[in-house]
């Protein structure tokens, strides 16, 4: 006779994002469209064979963004943003919903995938957040990969750099340059997942934005703000422009209004997406689901790219408002 199983699996279910920005379906080649919706595609699925065998949330997440990180196409790793100073400098955050745990660097240039060294951070220091230099001496107490600077760099983003800069000469010194087409596709990427065991973890990696100065940080690392988990709640995880997403606690904001409002999760980040941040002027979006494994996206933006795979199994991939 069978033995009963102790605790059987549960449905498992894993978003992703790309970016969210300005991406006009006319001004976008089928050629360069075919070439998000596979990686992204490939992303989303390397998460979701974690989960099928058992794995953790926390691993199927990594494993997502991994490769969208080793991928010129996004701003995250490979591929991210220019500061002013024509360098990378990269962010990245990890949240458990089972215990809160979290892990996540700002400023760091060298370390090749930085969601590998924020998990490191949640598991092997007493901290969460570590910055720049001494982040990277931590890196290197966890063997993990170190390139130079120029592996991340890529020549189209070298000409959003000097476009924002021949733009920015008027501006106030620390505006941020969002208002050329290329560099309002944020790029950011992330990823929530929901493991047969129940747990939900979100993470999110980034270049920020064009143009940083001054040490700038955004919303990516920041728990809270650009990534929340919460068993009892949901995963978020966002992309945008990440001073109003700082401001607005979004991340945090979803899950709180899903927690002690009741509300369900596309209400909640419906309302914080196109109410709350609109009224203060902050454009960008969010992806998400809820420990039923019921997947949201959020966006007031033209477009963001997008994957999931379902608690059916079941891939979706977009790119612009109407997938
Ligand atoms: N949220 C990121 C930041 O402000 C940018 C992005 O989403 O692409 O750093």
């Amino acid at each position: 006779m069978a033995l009963p199983s102790i605790c059987s699996a549960g449905p498992t279910a894993i978003v992703i994002h790309g970016g969210a920005g300005t991406i006009d379906r006319e001004k976008m080649s089928a050629e360069v469209e075919a070439r998000y919706r596979k990686t992204l595609a490939e992303a989303v699925a390397a998460g979701h064979r974690v989960l099928e065998r058992g794995g953790r949330s926390q691993d199927a997440v990594i494993s997502a963004i991994v490769v969208m990180e080793d991928s010129p196409l996004f701003n995250a790793g490979r591929g991210a943003v220019f500061t002013n100073e024509g360098e990378v400098e990269l962010d990245a955050s990890i949240m458990l919903g089972e215990d809160l745990n979290a892990g996540a660097v700002t400023g760091v240039k060298k370390v090749r995938n930085p969601i590998l060294l924020a998990e490191r951070i949640m598991a092997n220091s007493p901290h969460v957040m570590l910055m720049g230099e001494g982040a990277e001496a931590f890196a290197r107490t966890q063997q993990l990969e170190f390139v130079d600077n120029e592996y991340f760099q890529t020549e189209q983003r070298r000409r959003q750099l000097e476009h924002a800069i021949a733009r920015d000469q008027d501006l106030a010194a620390v505006e941020p340059v969002t208002d050329t087409y290329e560099s309002r596709k944020f790029g950011t990427v992330g990823a929530v997942a929901l493991d047969q065991q129940g747990n939900i973890a979100a993470a999110t990696s980034t270049g920020g934005m064009t143009n940083k100065r001054f040490g700038r940080i955004g919303d990516s690392p920041i728990i809270g703000a650009g990534t929340y988990a919460d068993n009892n709640a949901c995963g978020i995880s966002a992309t945008g422009h990440g001073e109003y997403f700082i401001r607005a606690a979004v991340a945090y904001d979803i899950c709180a209004r899903v927690k002690y409002l009741g509300v369900n999760l596309r209400t909640a980040a419906n309302t914080v997406i196109h109410t709350t941040l609109v009224k203060i002027g902050g454009d960008g979006g969010v992806v998400g689901l809820d420990p039923s494994g019921e997947v949201v996206y959020a966006f007031n933006t033209t477009g963001m790219y997008r994957a999931s795979i379902d608690t059916s199994g079941e891939l979706d991939v977009g790119i612009f408002q109407q997938p």
